[in-house]
C-alpha cells in the first residue's frame, strides 16, 4: 500500500505587468485580515515596497515592514520581530533570501506566506523549500508553500538579465534532475511521482524551446520563464520533496556555495553542472549548453567567476552533499574521471 500523499498548493497565482498593485485585493480575496508582517529585500523595497504597503494599506491590513540585509543568521532576528508583531500572515517582496525568510517565518508561526519575486532568478518562488545561510544544512528544508505567488512582470523585466538567465540554469536543471530521481527510483527504490517528475520537465523543456525568446528580453520570453519556475515549484509541492527539480547538478551547486570564495548565483551554477551532468546521462549535453549560451547564462568555469580547482572539487564532493543518490552513485566521480567530464564539456579548459 502507498503511504498517504498530503499536498499543499498555492491557492492563487498572479502573473502579469502591474500585478502588485493587486497585493492588497489578493490577500483580502483569500480571506486574510488584520496585521501583515512585510518583508522587503534591498531591490524590493526600491521598486515594489512601496506599492505593497500602500495596496495592503489601502484594503485596511495593518503593516509592519522590515528590510532584509542578507546577514548570516538574520532568521533569528526576523522571527523574533515576528514573534513581537504575532502577524495574521507574511508576504515577502524581494529576491531568494527574503523569500525564503517569509516562508521561514511562516512555517514557524504556523501562517500563512505571500510571495512576491522581484526576479526570477530560482525557482524557490513557488516552492514550498527554504535554504538559508545559517540554518546548518547546505541544501534545502520544506517549508510552506506559499498561499499566493504574485508575479510583477514589469518589475521582473526591470532586474539585470543575469538574474533571468540564473532561473533559466535552475529550470533547465530538472532534465538532469528529474533523470537522476528516476534512477533512485529504479536503484534504491524511492519514491517516483510520475506527474510531478512530467510537470518538473516541462518547465525545462519550455526554457530550452524559448531560449531565443528569453535572450532576447521578449515580454513573452519573461513570461515563460516566471510560468516554468512557478510549475517547478508546484512540481515540488506535489511531490512534497525538491526530489523532482533537485538532482547531482544541484548537489554541485550546493558545493561551490559552500567552499567557493565567490559562488555566482544557485542557477547560474545549477546550469553548468547541469551541462556536466548530462553528459554523465548520456543526453545531448551540447543542446543544454547551446541554449544557455543563447539565453546569456554561464556555461564555463571561468564565466561563473571560479577557478577549475572549484569545478573539479565540487564533482568530486557532490555525492556526499545530502543522502541523495543520483547518477553520481554512492561512491561519486574519481578525480581522473571528474577531470575529464569537465574538460570534454568545456567547462574548464
Ligand atoms: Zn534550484
Amino acid at each position: 500500500m502507498l503511504d498517504p500523499h498530503d499536498i499543499e498548493l498555492p491557492r492563487k497565482i498572479l502573473i502579469g505587468k502591474g500585478v502588485i498593485e493587486k497585493a492588497g485585493e489578493v490577500a483580502k480575496s483569500l480571506g486574510l485580515f488584520g496585521k501583515a508582517y512585510v518583508l522587503l529585500g534591498k531591490v524590493g523595497y526600491r521598486l515594489a515596497g512601496d506599492v505593497v504597503l500602500n495596496s495592503l494599506s489601502r484594503l485596511g491590513f495593518n503593516t509592519f515592514d522590515k528590510e532584509v540585509k542578507g546577514n548570516e543568521r538574520e532568521h533569528e532576528d526576523v522571527l523574533q520581530w515576528a514573534t513581537q508583531i504575532k502577524p495574521s500572515f507574511v508576504i515577502s517582496v524581494g529576491g531568494g533570501t527574503t523569500i525564503d525568510l517569509g516562508k521561514y517565518v511562516a512555517l514557524q508561526l504556523d501562517i500563512p506566506f505571500i510571495s512576491v519575486p522581484t526576479a526570477a532568478s530560482h525557482d524557490g518562488i513557488a516552492s514550498p523549500m527554504i535554504s538559508l545561510k545559517g540554518l546548518a544544512l547546505p541544501y534545502s528544508l520544506k517549508g510552506k508553500p506559499p498561499l499566493a505567488v504574485i508575479a510583477d512582470v514589469s518589475i521582473i523585466m526591470s532586474a539585470p538579465h543575469r538574474f533571468l538567465a540564473s532561473g533559466c540554469g535552475d529550470a533547465i536543471a530538472k532534465l538532469t534532475a528529474v533523470r537522476d530521481w528516476k534512477l533512485a527510483h529504479k536503484i534504491k527504490n524511492e519514491y517516483y511521482g510520475e506527474y510531478a517528475a512530467s510537470l518538473a520537465m516541462l518547465s525545462a523543456k519550455l526554457i530550452m524551446r524559448h531560449a531565443e525568446l528569453i535572450g532576447a528580453r521578449d515580454e513573452e520570453g519573461v513570461r515563460t520563464v516566471i510560468e516554468a519556475l512557478v510549475s517547478c515549484g508546484v512540481a515540488m509541492c506535489i511531490a512534497g520533496s525538491s526530489r523532482p527539480c533537485s538532482g547531482a547538478e544541484h548537489q554541485f551547486s550546493h558545493v561551490i556555495d559552500a567552499t567557493a570564495p565567490r559562488p555566482a548565483l544557485h542557477g547560474e551554477q545549477c546550469g553548468v553542472g547541469t551541462i556536466m551532468m548530462a553528459y554523465l546521462h548520456g543526453i545531448n549535453w551540447r543542446k543544454i549548453k547551446r541554449a544557455l549560451k543563447v539565453i546569456g547564462a554561464p556555461t564555463t568555469a571561468r564565466e561563473l567567476g571560479l577557478d577549475d580547482e572549484c569545478i573539479i572539487k565540487a564533482l568530486l564532493e557532490a555525492h556526499k552533499v545530502r543522502p541523495r543518490y543520483t547518477i553520481l552513485g554512492d561512491t561519486g566521480l574519481t578525480r581522473e574521471a571528474a577531470e575529464r567530464l569537465a574538460k570534454i564539456t568545456g567547462v574548464i579548459e
